[in-house]
């Protein structure tokens, strides 16, 4: 999934200009992308339509970075489809809080017990956790190993004893021991069936959990919505932990589970590891899924330093070489705001072009001595490069700690730079030379 979208985008961000056929056209890639990923049909298609939504309501057409802005939204939509923020455990008022685990056979309950216990445990708590899957072979004694891995104590009663009244006993002794949490193991199946869930509802019935936890293979994709569903409307599910993240997923489970089942993921597992569970956060996980990482802040950075207005002024100036050290100075500052050099020019239309071409170096060292430069001109000469013969270029390389060379290797540059622009302009269209609007 995060391929095919970085495709989308990367043709979307490479454009000065995008028409509302291009908008068309990503759309329609993400739509393909997000089916292709097992998303459910009716939660891609709701999803497209809010964003195009939101992209026509942004008049994103007529924005400076228009490939960036559509980005953003999309990367809000997956976030908002997700559930928004981060949800948490709920708690008793009257410890102990008790989890109920359930889910198929195989998709991580016992491992996710564990989990769940070391997490807890770092907060201080003191869980204990009862072992209620008598059917599966071994699954007391794979607790029991968890349990001692991390010095949790795991309450059982055999494999010949009745769940409910295991979980039932399990959560007296948490109260006469004082412990804050119970999570109670249940048994899966490879199916939903009737005698699993009765067995699921008559403990949900005895021991009133504060959370029931579903937890969902993400590999499983369509199928995890399906079992999602059905557990829900027989459990009454509290929340979702998506496991096996770390896997070769498609993602799809991710955005289609809370959207079907109005239940909040509360917890990711990416690995076998004890300590592989963590907190899901809606947004990491669109930015995940986007496969940008960092870029998405970086966006959202850019939107809100980079002054639109002046933007637009600035790209006019450009496009009739007009540009002058003012500008350059004013330029720089803006894009100072916004962090590692590097990384914004790409993001910037058409910079990433002009950062590969000669002669323009953005080391961030030889910026400094370029802005002390600039700095120590005169307004009139800012303005006007032309008028700076030796003195005043003597008297530059005094005032800003440089050299005389280093001051006519940056006006070679300058030059350059327009010369470049101009060409630059022209390449887009050049609608600018003789002064036309488009
Ligand atoms: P249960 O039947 O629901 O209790 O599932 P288990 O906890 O026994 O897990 C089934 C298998 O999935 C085990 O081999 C686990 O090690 C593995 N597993 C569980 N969670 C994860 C995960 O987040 N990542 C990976 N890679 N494997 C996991
Ligand atoms: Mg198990």
């Amino acid at each position: 999934l995060s391929n095919r979208l970085q495709n989308v985008f990367g043709k979307l961000k490479g454009k000065g200009k995008v028409s509302e056929n291009d908008v068309k056209e990503a759309m329609r890639e993400v739509r393909l992308a997000l089916l292709e990923a097992d998303v459910n049909f009716k939660v891609v298609k709701d999803f497209i339509n809010k964003v195009k939504e939101k992209a026509i309501g942004q008049e994103v057409m007529k924005s400076f970075t228009p490939g960036m802005v559509i980005i953003d939204i999309v990367n809000k939509e997956l976030t908002s489809l997700m559930g928004e923020t981060h949800s948490k455990l709920n708690k008793s008022n009257k410890p102990p809080t008790v989890i109920m685990m359930a889910g198929l056979q195989g998709a991580g309950k016992t491992t996710t017990t564990g989990k769940l216990a070391k997490y807890l445990q770092k907060q201080n708590h003191k869980p204990l956790l009862i072992a209620a899957d008598i059917y599966r072979p071994a699954a007391i004694k794979q607790l029991q190993i968890l349990g001692e891995q991390i010095d949790t104590p795991v309450f059982s009663l055999g494999d010949k004893a009745n769940p409910v009244e295991i979980a039932k006993q399990g959560l007296q002794q948490a109260k006469e021991n004082h412990n804050d949490y119970v999570i109670i193991d249940t048994a899966g199946r490879l199916h939903i069936d009737e005698d699993l869930m009765n067995e699921l509802k008559d403990i949900k019935e005895t021991v009133k959990p504060d959370e029931v936890l579903l937890v969902v293979d993400s590999m499983t994709g369509q199928d995890a919505v399906n079992v999602a569903e059905s557990f829900n409307q027989q459990l009454e599910l509290t929340g979702v932990v998506l496991t096996k993240l770390d896997g070769d997923t498609r993602g799809g489970a991710a955005l289609s589970v809370k959207a079907v089942t109005g239940k909040p993921i509360k917890f990711a597992a990416m690995g076998e590891k004890i300590d592989a569970l963590e907190p899901f956060y809606p947004d990491r996980m669109a930015s995940r899924i986007l496969g940008m990482g960092d870029m998405l802040s970086l966006i959202e950075k850019a939107q809100t330093n980079i002054d639109e207005e002046k933007a637009k002024e600035m790209e006019r100036k450009m496009r009739k070489a007009e540009f002058t050290f003012e500008d350059f100075l004013e330029q720089m500052e803006q894009v100072r705001n916004m962090g590692p050099l590097d990384q914004i020019m790409d993001m910037m239309p058409g910079m990433g072009k002009m950062k590969n071409m000669k002669n323009l170096n953005v080391d961030e060292k030889q910026l400094g001595r370029v802005e002390a430069i600039v700095r120590s001109m005169t307004t009139e000469e800012k303005r006007k490069p032309e008028i700076l013969n030796a003195s005043r270029r003597k008297r530059i390389a005094l005032g800003s700690g440089t050299s005389v060379k280093d001051v006519n290797r940056l006006l070679k540059q300058f030059e350059d730079m327009k010369k470049m622009m101009k060409q630059f302009s022209t390449m887009m269209g050049g609608q600018g030379k003789k002064g036309k609007k488009p």
